[in-house]
């Protein structure tokens, strides 16, 4: 390890970004021992309908409780993830531990009502030529059924892997798996790109969800997002939802489902049953 740090060291002149390399080593360090730490962590924040206002199921979120920095969010380790490919064994981490905790929610006759779990998949994992298998595995090993489980791609990890990517989707969903296209609106592609994948739920990206309180042009947006996913035959989850007149905005539009701190933050395991035995409706 002090062969490592003398390197960054020699090539690094600037004090600043000496600085930044430093701590970057030490997090790629931390990070590749984190799991056999036990020290992620996931977290879960629900998935509403917004037909009935109840509880459709959950979106599983990282969350890294480090010994000396304490909990740090996704955005700040997922990148240094990506690069380094140490998300492959995180991703399947998170994977199996939210299908083992789906399973576990669902054996328990206080909280049989969940329909879906979510979980998110990065364009590194996506590319793995073992994908399937594992996910295979997992189904099998957890005991979960594939119709519960919602996978979650960027629009970036589709178009990134081509055809790879539509033979890879393709399989998922002959598995039984269903698949939205997370952040929908941030990257390149038309909606009539994505409607050759086999995608039945669109999210779309909290930026255009926001606007929704002010007003003028960019509610456009939204509403001819959420038509043309209708058009296309697809179910519309909003991110972000915040105030309950973005709620009533996204119901006149009949957007199936909502998520984002109107209903309630990401939960840990305990607050999120805690969620689900009040039973409330929105
Ligand atoms: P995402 O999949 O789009 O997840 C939604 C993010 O928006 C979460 O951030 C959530 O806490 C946040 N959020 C939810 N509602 C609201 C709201 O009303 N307002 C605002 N401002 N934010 C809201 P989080 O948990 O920090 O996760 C960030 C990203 O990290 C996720 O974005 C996802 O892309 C990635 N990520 C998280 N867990 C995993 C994982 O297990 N595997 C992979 N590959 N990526 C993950
Ligand atoms: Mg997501
Ligand atoms: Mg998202
Ligand atoms: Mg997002």
């Amino acid at each position: 390890r002090a062969k490592v740090l003398g390197k960054a060291r020699y090539e690094v002149f600037n004090p600043g970004m000496y600085t930044n390399a430093l701590v970057r080593l030490q997090l790629e360090n931390d990070l590749r021992r984190a799991i056999e730490r036990h020290e992620f962590q996931l977290y879960y924040q629900p998935i509403v309908s917004i037909t009935n206002g109840r509880i459709l199921g959950f979106e599983a979120l990282l969350r890294w409780q480090h010994p000396e920095r304490g909990l740090i969010c996704p955005t700040d380790f997922i990148p240094l993830a990506e690069e380094t490919g140490l998300i492959v064994k995180i991703g399947y981490w998170a994977l199996h531990e939210a299908c083992r905790q789906m399973q576990n929610w669902r054996l328990s006759d206080r909280i049989n009502s969940l329909e879906k779990i979510s979980v998110n998949l990065s364009v590194k994992q996506f590319s793995q030529p073992d994908l399937i298998e594992q996910i295979g595995e997992i189904l099998h090993s957890t005991g979960l059924d594939a119709g519960s489980l919602m996978l979650e791609i960027t629009e970036s990890a589709i178009l990134e892997n081509g055809d790879e990517a539509n033979a890879a989707l393709s399989e998922l969903r002959k598995m039984g798996i269903e698949l939205s296209i997370d952040d929908f609106g941030t990257g390149y592609s038309s909606l009539g790109r994505l409607h050759n994948f086999p995608i039945s739920v669109l999210k779309i990206d909290r930026s255009f969800v926001s606007p929704i309180d002010g007003n003028g042009k960019n509610l456009e947006i939204i509403e001819t997002i959420i038509t043309l996913a209708h058009k296309l035959g697809m179910d519309v989850t909003a991110e972000g939802v915040e105030t309950k007149e973005q709620l009533a905005f996204l119901r006149n539009l009949n957007c199936e489902c909502g998520q984002g701190y109107f209903f309630s933050r990401p939960l840990d395991n305990a607050a999120a049953v805690e969620l689900i035995l009040k039973n409330p409706q929105w």
